[in-house]
This record gives structure tokens, sequence and C-alpha cells, in this order.
């Protein structure tokens, strides 16, 4: 065979293995299976193979070439350096361009010293025959896919088995469960909440079939918390989280409750302060994590997918999401499957043809600056001088960037949920689809989710889809994301696993009181910042010192109906309004929970500020 040609063949050959190889060992085997396996091995070997003899086709006769490699073996060593290189930089280019998460380095890094050790390895097995190079690399390249492969084949086995064993506790028609949380997605933001552009339209005929929350809050304004909370039905005062500790291990997650109940619980999400970080995926079997989105796919696929999908997540999550949900209907088992994709999170990156829609009739005067406050990584920006000298114009092309990124996941749900559709799964399913948190986008002179309890960041979307339980409709009361572990539990008739001391409602229960208070916080150990809805009114506490160009005075009353935009505060006024929301927010920081482990306090410093405000009776 010719030199170059069978170097690079090997080559070609040895990467692909290896990194098939380190795929299967780090993306979580789930739903490869061994003739996915096989078929990306050939794929990945395709295109590596077309590049390298593209290469030496051009070059492999030149002087330079013909210098480097003399010997069959640094013919090898050649193509192969020059095949990793090229993909490694790709990779690099790539990450550094768009990632946010620091674990894609460190993977990335793993992903090359793996590559190097099976190099080396087969170097070494093929010292003692230098004239066979080829023939016997080749074998042990192929020993070693066979077992993977086989690796593969044993454990889905394995999975298979223990799926159905657990299923068997199941008895009548019991749905899976998809909790598909947008993380960053303030509802006034999708069409089905009233957005003039038509941002959601998948996610609008899924609520259409279902029950949409006209005015749903988070308990939180960020990520840690608000999850938690919607996980464990409790609010951020009582559960503890304000993103600095993890979630203790004996509060009781919905995931912990329907592990036991006999579902098979997945976890798969964009946002690494949403997961494992946390202790959030306590309770769940398979921690698909932030790397499995990305690192599904090997490298030509992840280029392909992030230059060409321009991709952040959601496309190869709901990929994954379906593959998981078509092997679990086969295999008889009961999925309980949590989802989070982070699209509408800063950096806002521009996705078309949404975004030239949404901009169509602006005429934009500061580019440099719009573009700079949609990458930086700067996540909440609280300086009013940042958007000085942007126009309308600007703001709104701000504004369209995070639109384009809610269409682009929207159009990935899209396809998720029609697949499930065409395969029956969908109406099999109950599907809520919330948020954990909103964003500023300019309003109150903010961007990103402080922790300013302003609306924007606190009204986010919930919608809940089970056509056999759940008729379609909208309700107009004010609703919290703690409502959700009640909801679910209630649904699945597990009303006895939901303790007493769980503060959500069931949404499909009985009719909510009509008082209802919503809380909504973010702890700190100053003693954090708290917002009370009820009726038409919302008082804001803050009892943290750092924001006083926002709070110059503790508290903040706004009337929702009459300034839904919170520009006029009522204790501003000389008189102030009679109100029945401090006392009720009192008493409600009086019954906190006060966790032992937690290192905040409160109570005692809220209460005494509370009644030196003449709030508290
Ligand atoms: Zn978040």
């Amino acid at each position: 065979m010719i030199p170059w040609l069978s170097a690079s063949l090997l080559a070609t050959t040895v990467l692909s293995c290896a990194e098939c190889t380190f795929i299967i060992l780090t993306s979580g085997r789930f739903w490869f299976g061994p003739a996915l396996f096989f078929k990306t091995w050939l794929i990945y070997f395709g295109l590596n193979a077309a590049f390298l003899l593209t290469f030496n086709a051009l070059f492999a006769r030149t002087a330079l070439v013909q210098r480097l490699a003399k010997t069959q073996r640094r013919h090898f060593f050649l193509n192969f350096i020059i095949v990793w290189i090229v993909d490694s930089a790709l990779l690099v280019t790539l990450v550094a361009r768009d990632s946010y998460a620091g674990s894609e380095y460190l993977l990335l890094a793993l992903n090359t010293a793996f590559i190097g050790f099976v190099t080396l390895l087969i170097l070494r097995l093929t010292v003692a025959a230098p004239k066979d190079i080829f023939k016997i690399s080749m074998a042990w390249c192929l020993l070693l896919i066979l077992a993977v492969g086989s690796l593969e084949w044993v454990a889905e086995r394995k999975l298979a088995a223990a799926v159905s064993r657990r299923s068997a506790a199941f008895k009548g028609d019991v749905p899976h469960v998809l909790l598909l949380i947008l993380d960053t997605v303030r509802s006034d933001h999708l069409s089905c909440y009233g957005y003039p552009f038509k941002t959601s339209p998948n996610l609008d005929q899924l609520a259409q079939e279902g029950l949409l929350c006209r005015n749903s809050y988070s308990a939180s304004n960020w990520t840690p918390p608000g999850h938690i909370s919607i996980f464990t039905g409790k609010y951020p005062a009582q559960h503890g989280n304000n993103g600095n500790v993890h979630m203790p291990d004996d509060l009781v997650s919905v995931t912990e409750i329907l592990n036991q109940q006999g579902y098979f619980c997945i976890a798969m999400y964009n946002n690494p302060t949403a997961g494992r970080g946390m202790n959030l995926t306590q309770g769940f079997d398979l921690d698909l994590g932030v790397f499995s989105h990305s690192w599904i796919l090997p490298a030509p696929f992840r280029i392909w997918y992030k230059l060409v999908w321009r991709g952040s997540g959601s496309r190869a999550t709901f990929l994954a999401a379906e593959r998981i949900f078509t092997w679990m209907e086969k295999h008889g088992g009961h999925l309980f499957m949590y989802v989070n994709i982070t699209e509408a999170h800063a950096p806002y990156r521009i996705h078309e043809p949404y975004f030239s829609q949404y901009t169509a009739n602006l005429k934009i005067s500061n580019p440099a600056r719009v573009r700079y406050l949609r990458m930086t990584r700067d996540l909440i920006i609280e300086d009013s001088s940042r958007f000085a000298g942007l126009s309308n114009d600007d703001l709104a092309s701000l504004r369209a960037a995070y639109d384009s990124e809610i269409a682009y996941a929207d159009r990935n749900l899209g396809r998720f949920a029609q697949a499930m559709r065409d395969q029956g799964i969908l109406d099999r399913t109950l599907l809520v689809a919330t948020s954990d948190h909103g964003e500023f986008l300019g309003e109150h002179a903010t961007l990103g989710h402080p922790e300013l309890l302003f609306n924007p960041v606190l009204q986010v979307p919930l919608i809940l889809r089970y056509p056999d339980r759940i008729a379609p409709r909208i309700i107009t009361e004010n609703v919290s994301t703690v409502d959700i572990f009640p909801t679910v539990l209630n649904l699945l008739d597990l009303q006895s696993q939901i303790s007493s001391d769980v503060q959500g409602f069931d949404l499909l229960g009985m009719k909510l009181p009509a008082d209802r208070a919503l809380l909504s916080a973010n702890i700190s150990p100053e003693g954090g910042c708290y917002s009370l809805i009820k009726g038409g009114r919302k008082l804001i506490v803050n009892q943290d010192n750092f924001l006083p160009q926002y709070f110059p005075v503790d508290s903040l009353l706004f009337d929702l109906n009459s300034d839904p935009g919170e520009l006029s505060n009522l204790l501003d006024a000389s008189t102030p309004p009679e109100n029945e929301l401090g006392p009720f927010l009192s008493s409600w920081l009086n019954d906190i929970t006060v966790r032992p482990d937690m290192p905040i306090r409160m109570g005692e410093d809220a209460l005494v500020n509370l009644r030196a405000l003449g709030y508290s009776h």
C-alpha cells in the first residue's frame, strides 16, 4: 500500500477509535447502544479519512513532507499529529467562543490526554514488528472498538433489565413525567403569554393542549434557589439555598419520591449550577449533566453542531431526550426526566432567521455597545451608565437577540415534541414547562437576573400538559413555581407523599384561595431581598445594603394593576398607604424554619426592620 495512504488510514483509525471510546466513557452511555456506537465511529472515521487523504493528495509529495516522513512510522505520526492538531484547534476555538462552563475545557484536556494515551499504547504494541505496523495497529484498533462495543451492549442489557424490574411496581396507566425548565425565560416574551413576536409557536401549541398559568411567579430570582423550590415545593427561606450552599440531603425532592415509586430518573441540564453542583441531582438514577449535550457527538459533529446549528445546547439535548424516551418506551420503563436548557441565559447569541425578523424595522446606532451587552460574561449589570447612549432601537435589538434564543430553543422543542407525538409518547407524558427565573432586559436599568425582585425577573411561564387528566384551559390566579411539586404528586395520585411543610398548592385540585400571597426571595447572609404579592399589590423588602441605587428605602410597594412596570413606589408618598402586606410578610418571616446548617440568620432582623417601617403590629 502507498505509505501515505496507509499512514493516513491508520491515523484516522486510531483517532476515531480513541475518540469514540472516550465519548462512550464520558457521555453517559445510555442512549448509545452498539448500533449507534458503530455508526458514529464509521462516520467519524470517514470524515477524518477524507480530510487526511485530501491533505496527503495535496502535500505528500512536497519536499518538506518527504523529509519529515521518511519511514512508515513517521508517516503515521505526521498524519496523526496533523489531524489531531486541526481537530483540537477547532474545538478550542469553538469552546472559547461560546462556552461559559469551564467543564468543557476539562473534558477537552481529558479527551486529548486519552487520545494520546491510546496512541502511545498502540505504538508501543507495534514496536516489536515495525514492518507490520499498519496491520498490527489496525488489528488493535478493531479489537478496542469491538471491546467497547461489547461493553456497551452488556451495559444496555443490564440497564434494560433494571428498568423493567423497577417498572413492575406500576399498575394501570402511569405517565412519564418531563420537567422542562427553560432557564431564564420570562413569560412575557413568549407568544402564548401575549408577546407580539411569535417567539414560541411550539410551546404555544403544547400550552393550547394543556393548562397555562397566566400569572405565574418564580420563588426566586436565580438558578439554584429557583430550581430547588421547583423540586421541593418550598420557598427559598425554607429550603435555605442562597446559591452558596448545597441542597441539603434531608430535603425531599420530587425526584426522590418518583424514584421510590418506580420511575427511572434522568437529569440533563445545560446550566452547570442547575444540577450536581447544587446537589440537585439527589434521587436521579442517571445524571447526564452538562457534558452530555455537547459530547454526545464526536468532534466533527460537535464542530458542525456549534457552527451550523449555532448550538448552545438544546438541539442535542432534545435529540438525546428523544432517544431516551424512545428507549424507555421500548423497554417498558417509566421515565422522570428533568431537562434544563439555557439558551435564554446570557450571553445572548443571534439566531436566524428570527433576529433579522425581529430587528427588520430598527435603526441600530451603537452596535458595539449592544454587542458588548449582549455577549457580556458579567451575568448581572446593575449599572445604569452601561446603558448610556443607547437608543430605544438599540435596546430593542438587544431584546431581539434574547428573543431569538427563545425562538431557537422553541424550534428544537418543536422537533422533539413532534417526534414524541409521532410515536404516541407525548400524550402519555405529563409535561411541565416552566422557568427558574426571568430576566431584566433594560428595565430598571438592569440586565440579567440580580436580586431586584421586580416582575421581569419573577414572572415565568408555567404550562402543564397531560390530556388524560388536564383539560385545556388558562388560569389567571397568581401561582408560584412551588406549586409544581404538589401538583405533579397529586396528579400521579401520590398525595400521601406530600409532607405538611410543602408550601405550594395543587393547581389542579381545589380552587386556589382568593387571598393567596406569593413569596419570592433571594436570601443572603446580609438578610436578603423578599417580595410578596397579594391581590394586586406587591411589596419588596430589601435587607441587603449593596443596592442603594435601587433601594433608597428598605421597602417598595407597588399597585400592579395601575403600575405594572413597578415604577411608582407608594411608600415614597407622603402618606403611607394602608396595606395588608407588611404584617403578612412579617408573620411569614417569623414562621420561617431556620435550618441549623444554614449560614444565615433570618427572622429577628427582618422583624425589627419591618417594625421600624411601621409594618408590624
Ligand atoms: Zn437560571
